[in-house]
């Protein structure tokens, strides 16, 4: 399979140019009936959503372009994420797109980039992330799922959780112990594995908003040839770590935060919440944290435009917003008093609104992505230099 050919170089143009193309491009394509959806959609939902944008090489903004991205520089990549927000845009399978690919381009063998990169952007193969185990999700390293060699086959045995939409995929990249005489991150490999055969066992599990998104995968006797090894042999770990680049920026980013709080405007002007002073103060009050969390965003956005790094520092990010995004949707639940019990669109002043949902959806944001606790455990011992 051949790479797709580039079709303009975008860092030429001026930002201003190129955030006018991906507003026409998004506002053209994105299916309006899946925007803003509330719920995770599936495959068979949004797949001429990821074909169309592949088709017109817009579905990798961060991969190089000879593998097929758009290889756009900090500073266009992060118009491309802003104006994709803003169209409403569905959540396809981005695993492969976000996870895999750059863990490939980095890390994997050139063979490895050859067969599967052009297989994620023409939508073949859809990859889930096998990380999480039971008893293994903020310490993952003591994670149990193991794999040993047969002639040149490793044979995996073990139950991966919370592995997302993996009841469409086709793939799952894993994490996988191959040895257990050492030091836990030492003895931890990276394997990607057909799920296609048979030994695997996919379970949805239902989440808080009864959506099934979440999985449970069981893994019994199930073969991957060994150059279905990413890195070397024990070296999954690092191969793992390989992935935090600037990517630790996005789970900081207030966008969730200022659209529950555009949310919970509307629902304060029909519920009639205006007039009520109280309301009002904390509104505002929630606003300027809001505000206060984009300006954080802005910073660390601005480092990375004009082609900064930054350390450990950037965790700070991920509680600010993610716990200011929490207390939105808990005002708007509050305020609505009675309303806020229900599931599902809830009538006011003529206008449907889901005032329950929002709320439920941003319990997980604080757990998946390494939960506030650790985050905070990091800036304690990393930034701070308190004793671990
Ligand atoms: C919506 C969603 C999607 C997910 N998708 C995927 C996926 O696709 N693939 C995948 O592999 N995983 C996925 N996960 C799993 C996610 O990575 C884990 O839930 C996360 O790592 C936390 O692990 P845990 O659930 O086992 O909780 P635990 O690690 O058991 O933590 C339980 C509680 O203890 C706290 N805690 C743990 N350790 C410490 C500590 N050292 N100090 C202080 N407090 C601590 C945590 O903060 C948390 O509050 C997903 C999770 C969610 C919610």
């Amino acid at each position: 399979m051949d790479f797709p050919t580039p079709t303009q170089d975008w860092n030429a143009m001026t930002d201003e140019e190129f955030r006018r193309r991906a507003a026409d491009l998004f506002g053209t394509h994105v299916p309006r009936h899946l925007c803003h959806l509330n719920r995770r959609p599936r495959w068979a939902e949004v797949k001429d959503w990821y074909m169309t944008m592949s088709s017109h090489g817009w579905l990798v903004p961060g991969w190089p372009v000879e593998y097929g991205g758009m290889g756009l520089s900090p500073a266009k990549f992060l118009i491309y994420v802003e104006e994709l927000e803003r169209s409403g845009a569905p959540r396809v399978m981005d695993q492969g797109l976000m996870n895999l690919g750059p863990v490939l381009i980095a890390r994997g063998s050139e063979a490895q980039r050859r067969k599967y990169l052009p297989r994620i952007l023409s939508g073949e193969h859809l990859w889930c992330q096998g990380y999480s185990e039971p008893n293994a999700g903020s310490d993952l390293a003591s994670l149990r799922t193991e794999a040993h060699l047969e002639g040149d086959e490793f044979v995996v045995n073990g139950q991966k959780i919370w592995t997302s939409v993996a009841f469409d995929a086709t793939h799952m990249f894993a994490l996988v112990r191959t040895d257990k005489t050492v030091k836990k991150q030492a003895g931890i490999s990276f394997l990607m594995i057909d799920m296609n055969q048979p030994g695997v066992t996919v379970r949805p599990i239902r989440n808080i908003a009864g959506h099934e998104e979440l999985c449970e995968v069981f893994l019994d006797n199930v073969r991957t040839p060994r150059d279905c090894l990413v890195g070397g042999l024990n070296e999954g770990w690092q191969v793992a770590k390989a992935l935090l680049g600037f990517e630790r920026i996005w789970s900081g980013s207030p966008r969730q935060s200022i659209l529950a709080l555009l949310r919970l405007e509307r629902f304060a002007k029909l519920s009639g919440k205006m007039d009520d002073a109280g309301f009002v103060d904390r509104l505002t009050q929630i606003k300027m944290d809001v505000l206060d969390s984009a300006s954080a965003y802005d910073r660390f956005a601005q480092i990375m435009r004009t082609g900064g790094s930054f350390g450990f520092e950037v965790s700070v990010l991920k509680i600010w917003a993610t716990e200011t995004c929490q207390r939105v949707t808990e005002l708007m639940v509050e305020a609505a008093g009675e309303a806020g019990t229900l599931t599902g669109d809830v009538d006011l002043g003529g206008e449907a609104i889901d005032i329950l949902y929002p709320f439920l959806e941003c319990r997980a944001f604080t757990i998946y992505g390494g939960s506030s606790q650790v985050q905070r455990n990091i800036l304690a011992k990393s930034v701070l230099n308190l004793p671990a």
